[in-house]
């Protein structure tokens, strides 16, 4: 169980990484495109299938979003996504129009 570092820049993963984000820039954190890298829905720390194309999806990198500047990847970090979208859908709610 040494892999978990080198498996992250395997072949399998940059395959599935390109092919997903080939499929959709649509960030699965804030939903807007424009998204340069993937990540886990379900974490893979978390249990989650980490070479699973349902389980990887389009999200915003280290740059940020170019239409929200959400830092959306550091803001899920480790966290199950329904845990950071129903967070940012709360504050939207809250915060109003
Ligand atoms: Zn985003
Ligand atoms: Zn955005």
């Amino acid at each position: 169980m040494a892999t978990d570092r080198s498996e992250l820049t395997s072949y399998g993963w940059r395959q599935l990484r390109a092919r997903t984000l080939a499929a959709s820039d649509i960030c699965i954190v804030c939903g807007h495109g424009g998204s340069d890298t993937v990540d886990h829905i379900h974490p893979v720390s978390k249990g989650g299938a980490r070479l699973d194309p349902d389980n990887v999806a389009p999200i915003h990198g280290v740059a940020g979003c170019p239409t929200c500047l959400r830092k959306c990847n550091s803001e899920k970090g480790d966290k199950p996504l329904a845990d950071v979208v129903q967070l940012a859908t709360s504050v939207d709610w809250f915060a109003g129009p």
